[in-house]
């Protein structure tokens, strides 16, 4: 769908991620033929299968596609909302083989949706219709362990990770490596310690990378630390919940907005993010937060005062409406797709500096990938060393306070002595990849022509490793 608007004509999803796409395309010197390839999306496959429910058979419509299979298995969330069709899962399709291939996660690219809006079901319903798409998929090998992974994207979760991971047991009861036929799974399932939170922890890294770089600060018209820096949210679900909890109560930033759907709250003094959720949980909606002003126009808020924007909602939330309004200096799509191809132009234009989503958003699938190593090699990372590091720690302690006379503290001690666990691994793979990432792309940026921007030096880190891969096939 095209939306005409007085400057320009605004593309679908899919265009967008294109043009962006054609943008870093143009600044590489590719074989003839290869960037009509890397850019095409290889394949849809569209379900529509029924399910009786309420005494009435329903009939519900899938999607999954491959954007590209230049490695194996090809990876990407399922979305469940009620606007999922075909041109919004090929975008995001396209965008998972970008994130994969900068982030380096050993995936092609790949992403499936069911129109259908959740709250519109119950658990038991929501679980029979679960299991009958991944039913679908996993006949056709388009959830399969070595071929395609989903995961959680907006509108599933753990829960629903589960069920898709127990359908494709039933089905395939002799693969010793069935529970790594999807990511994002509970622990007890197979899942891994850290990955609900990834998403946003991974917004947090990029952040804190980035305020490392005081060139790069500066290019944002910013100055100093992620500390007292007034950041406006859209969206509070699974990501924009954990970014705005980490970069407020870790890292001393205040959330001044938080945007949501039924309206926005305001809290110049910083929202206290863990109590919004609470209510948002309890009541359905922002409105009648005690902490912070309410304002029935949400929208208006991504055009307010902020030195940070962190759009984490939908795709095009900042369209050509909106972007020659936005005052926020830096903004960081925590969201797949959050800035229009137009829009991108129009903030280019003005100044402010974009953290874009095929890297700002790769804690996800980041995880992912250590949750599905983990899921192949059949042991938690850290059972074997953990304990053996602890008694190291402890033997160095005891030495040095026998070689000094002195005594440690006792905090010291307690946190000192800690093997890694779990979530310490995790945490550690995430933030090394996390500015590895940044390192590299800010590398391209800054020794590139004014045209080439951060969003543009992650396309063409991306592209140039995809064709790497596609150059050592025979085609
Ligand atoms: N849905 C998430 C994304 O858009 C995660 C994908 C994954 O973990 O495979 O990146």
């Amino acid at each position: 769908m095209n939306i005409q608007t007085t400057t320009t004509v605004e593309p679908g999803f899919r265009d967008s991620v294109n043009t962006m796409v054609d943008r870093a395309l143009a600044a590489l010197d590719l074989p003839p033929g290869m960037a009509s390839n890397i850019r095409t999306c290889n394949a849809t496959y569209t379900v529509r299968f029924g399910v009786r429910l309420r005494g009435e058979l329903h009939t519900f419509t899938g999607y999954r596609a491959v954007h590209s299979d230049h490695m194996e298995p090809v990876k990407g969330g399922i979305r469940y909302a009620m606007n999922v069709d075909q041109d919004e899962v090929e975008a995001l399709a396209a965008l998972m083989t970008y994130k994969c291939a900068l982030v380096e996660a050993p995936f092609g690219g790949s992403k499936g949706g069911l129109a259908i809006n959740p709250s519109d079901w119950t658990r038991d319903e929501l679980e029979r219709i679960t299991r009958r798409f991944a039913h679908e998929l996993v006949k056709r090998d388009l959830i399969n362990p070595s071929q395609n992974v989903p995961a959680p994207d907006m509108g599933t979760g753990m829960r629903e990770m589960a069920w898709i991971a127990d359908e494709y047991r039933r089905l395939n009861t002799t693969d010793i490596n069935a529970r790594a036929c999807v990511t994002g799974k509970p622990l007890h399932a197979g899942g891994i310690a850290g990955r609900v939170e990834a998403t946003g922890r991974g917004v947090q890294y990029a952040l804190r990378e980035f305020f490392r770089h005081k060139e790069d600060v500066e290019t944002a018209n910013l100055e100093g630390e992620i500390e007292g820096k007034r950041i406006i949210v859209q969206g509070l679900g699974n990501v924009g919940y954990h970014a705005a909890q980490f970069l407020s109560g870790e890292d001393g930033a205040k959330i001044t907005a938080v945007i949501e759907r039924d309206g926005a709250v305001v809290n110049d003094n910083g929202i206290d993010v863990k109590a919004l959720k609470t209510h948002i949980a309890e009541t359905g909606g922002v409105e009648g937060f005690p902490g912070g002003k309410y304002i029935a126009d949400g929208p208006a808020l991504l055009t307010a005062d902020c030195d940070i924007l962190i759009p984490a909602a939908l795709e095009g939330a900042i369209n050509l409406t909106n972007a020659h309004k936005v005052k926020a200096k830096l903004i960081v799509e925590a969201a797949n797709g959050p800035v229009t191809a137009a829009a991108d132009e129009v903030l280019r234009e003005n100044g402010c500096v974009i953290i874009p989503d095929l890297y700002a958003n790769a804690g996800g699938v980041t995880v992912s990938y250590f949750e599905w190593v983990k899921n192949l090699s059949h042991i938690r990372f850290g059972r074997l060393q953990r304990r053996q590091e602890e008694a190291r720690q402890i033997d160095l302690m005891q030495e040095i306070e026998s070689l000094t006379g002195n005594t440690l503290s006792e905090g010291f001690k307690q946190s000192f002595k800690n093997g890694s666990s779990e979530i310490d691994l995790v945490r550690s793979g995430l933030d090394d990849t996390m500015r590895n990432t940044y390192q590299i792309t800010r590398e391209i940026w800054r020794r590139s022509n004014d045209n080439i921007d951060l969003r543009m030096a992650s396309y063409i880190l991306a592209i140039k490793r995809i064709a790497t891969a596609y150059s050592a096939m025979n085609l």
